[in-house]
């Protein structure tokens, strides 16, 4: 049996989400680890999804770099959503949309 190849890892992808045809986000439906991002097991690793699914269909995150989602939904995995971005730009731009979130809640 065919166990964690790429085949397997897209048929995942097709049938484990729900798009959000209106955010055009590709929310995945399976377990979700404490911080809220999808969790797939890949090549014998239980990892992040929406870092697998960059690394099939976009390429590799560069060296010390980290994927930010630019949609702000965790459970997010379309790789159209993800920007690569290093960590304290990742920190900055959290805190730039916290602040924004708080003034339109006023
Ligand atoms: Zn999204």
């Amino acid at each position: 049996m065919r166990q964690n190849t790429t085949v397997d890892i897209i048929a995942k992808l097709l049938q484990n989400t729900t798009v959000d045809i209106i955010t055009e986000c590709i929310l995945w439906d399976l377990t979700l680890n404490e911080k809220g991002y999808g969790q797939v097991r890949y090549k014998g690793k239980l990892r992040m999804a929406h870092k697998v699914y960059y690394e099939l269909l976009i390429g590799p995150i560069g060296n010390g770099l980290q994927l930010d989602h630019t949609c702000e939904i965790k459970r997010c995995i379309n790789p159209f959503h993800l920007q690569q971005v290093t960590n304290q730009r990742n920190v900055a731009l959290y805190y730039m949309r916290k602040r924004a979130r708080e003034r339109e809640s006023i």
